[in-house]
């Protein structure tokens, strides 16, 4: 069952920048999907078209039937709420002066849930990403894998059907990212999630096994079936993230 589809989707951004054109592409529900290509290609452009941070210039987006760029903005945040999101930068997204778990809590405080209905879900999330027992613990006391950890507590908190990540291991050493995509997968394959990720490491997308979208320059080029990517060989080496991104784009 299609769960997300963009039909011709296009993007071009008020200075001009065409950032997607002309991206048609489903995805069903349960669907684990990596969205890569190089810097500039327009990876945060397709996600973002997803949660309805931009609406496409052309062409529509749909999840779960309804056309999300057609959403009124004072509705947006219904649509938020069917979804997870995690992003890159960890650091900003935490609350300084909370405890992890009233990071995770806030969520749900923020959709009128009572306390006695938010302190299982809290644990039940905190538990899956594997930090039941810093529940105490202010971001500032946990390391970065461990913050990253509590953001997605934070996103599948209430259930999303859909979770969105965007370069979630970006500002991650490459073990703690591989323990931050076991913790993903875990999700994807016990809740059921949809899982649409932007990254530029491709040893993580070679690694684990998953449908691949091959965005350059804003075109989507490849639509690779689960088992099937590979990732450039000189990619396995010592090779930057910069000088990775020119195989692709
Ligand atoms: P990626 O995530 O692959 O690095 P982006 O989607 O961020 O790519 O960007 C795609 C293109 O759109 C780039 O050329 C970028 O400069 C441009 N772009 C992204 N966001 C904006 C914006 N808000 N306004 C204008 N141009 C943008």
């Amino acid at each position: 069952m299609k769960l997300i589809e963009l039909k011709k989707v296009s993007k071009t951004y008020p200075n001009g920048v065409t950032a997607l054109a002309d991206i048609s592409v489903p995805i069903n529900k349960g669907e684990f999907v990596f969205v890569i290509g190089a810097s500039g290609c327009g990876k945060s452009t397709f996600v973002k078209l997803l949660y309805r941070e931009e609406k496409p210039t052309t062409g529509t987006v749909t999840i779960g039937g309804l056309n999300v760029g057609k959403i009124k903005n004072g509705k947006v945040y219904k649509l938020r709420r069917k979804l997870g999101i995690v992003f890159q930068d960890y650091e900003i997204k935490l609350l300084t002066k909370l405890t992890v778990y009233e990071n995770v809590a806030f969520a749900l405080e923020c959709v009128g849930m009572t306390g006695k209905e938010i302190r299982p879900k809290v644990m039940k999330a905190l538990e899956r990403v594997g930090l039941k027992d810093k529940v105490r613990s202010f971001p500032n006391e946990l390391s970065g894998g461990e913050k990253q950890r509590v953001c997605i507590a934070r996103a599948i908190v209430n259930d999303p059907k859909i979770l969105i990540c965007d370069e979630p291991t970006g500002n991650l050493d490459p073990e703690t990212s591989q323990d931050i995509m076991r913790v993903i997968e875990n999700i994807n394959n016990e809740l059921g999630t949809t899982i649409i990720m932007a990254t530029h490491d491709l040893q993580i997308v070679d690694r684990m096994k998953k449908r691949v979208l091959i965005i350059q320059k804003g075109v989507l080029t490849d639509d690779i079936p689960p088992g099937q990517y590979k990732a450039p060989k000189k990619e396995k080496g010592e090779i930057k993230k910069d000088e990775s991104s020119k195989d692709i784009c």
